[in-house]
């Protein structure tokens, strides 16, 4: 390997907020995810809604208007 052009290499884990662990070696340590394969409903084959900061709740209280609107 050529001297001081490559990135520092790390071995690390990335954390999911699920709580999977997988190990990765990677120029970036400690990588801290959201979701992952583990946890996925596309992975999983269930619907399970991950609500971060309440999104879930504002965008069904901004459409309920509407749905009282059509009745
Ligand atoms: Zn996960």
């Amino acid at each position: 390997m050529k001297a001081d052009i490559h990135p520092e290499y790390f071995e690390t884990s990335i954390k999911c907020a699920c709580g999977n662990v997988v190990e990765v070696g990677s120029t970036k340590s400690d990588i801290r995810v959201e979701i992952c394969s583990k946890c996925h409903p596309f992975f999983t084959g269930k619907q399970k809604l991950i609500d971060t900061a309440g999104r879930i709740e504002r965008f069904r209280r901004k459409y309920a208007k509407f749905q009282n609107v059509a009745k």
